[in-house]
């Protein structure tokens, strides 16, 4: 059996999420931090107090995933500072993504490799889901483990939409693998 822990139970038990109240003390009135059922919010997001590599996890989680596919400054703040927030976030998440190999190595090239945004015309009677789009919806909460829906759309003959759900995490072979279970069984 596969566990389903709930966000709340994760914040309380993962040191990233950890709140050291004599860390945060000089926080409480400069960022104006409230503490709401035992936990320190500031406007709505809960406060970090957890050591450098534990932030570093964290943005990288947000950056490194293969659904993120390792967003920009800009990008990465907001995602980050959704539900969290430490006081120099911003920061570190400009360092983090400065100092990400992957995205140095991308930006070498001045023509990023980016299709080209030409529509994709109808083929003539196409059978169902024979060209379909892809997209995915994440940030969700946590629903019996899933926290993401993958939406599959028959682009040229129903514009019929399949909704599936999936986790962020998930790599394009375990994407292509849900593709094959639920549309083409
Ligand atoms: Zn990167």
């Amino acid at each position: 059996m596969r566990k389903v822990i709930a966000q709340e139970e994760m914040e309380a038990t993962d040191p990233i999420y950890a709140q050291d109240e004599e860390l945060l003390k000089p926080w409480i009135n400069a960022h104006r931090l409230k503490k709401i059922k035992g936990t320190w919010y500031k406007d709505g997001r809960r406060v970090v107090t957890g050591r450098m590599e534990h932030k570093q996890t964290f943005i990288q989680a947000h950056h490194d995933a293969p659904v993120y596919r390792h967003p920009g400054i800009n990008k990465m703040r907001q995602l980050v500072s959704r539900r969290y927030w430490w006081p120099n976030m911003q920061q570190d998440v400009n360092d983090y993504v400065r100092g990400c190999a992957e995205c140095q190595r991308n930006k070498i090239n001045t023509q990023p490799t980016k299709a080209p945004l030409s529509p994709i015309f109808p083929i003539r009677e196409a059978m169902p889901f024979e060209t379909v789009a892809l997209d995915f919806i994440t940030k969700l909460p946590i629903s019996q483990g899933y926290d993401s829906i993958l939406t599959v759309t028959d682009h040229d003959c129903t514009k019929a939409a399949v909704f599936i759900p999936c986790k962020e995490s998930m790599t394009a072979e375990d994407t292509a693998g849900l593709i094959i279970q639920h549309i083409f069984p």
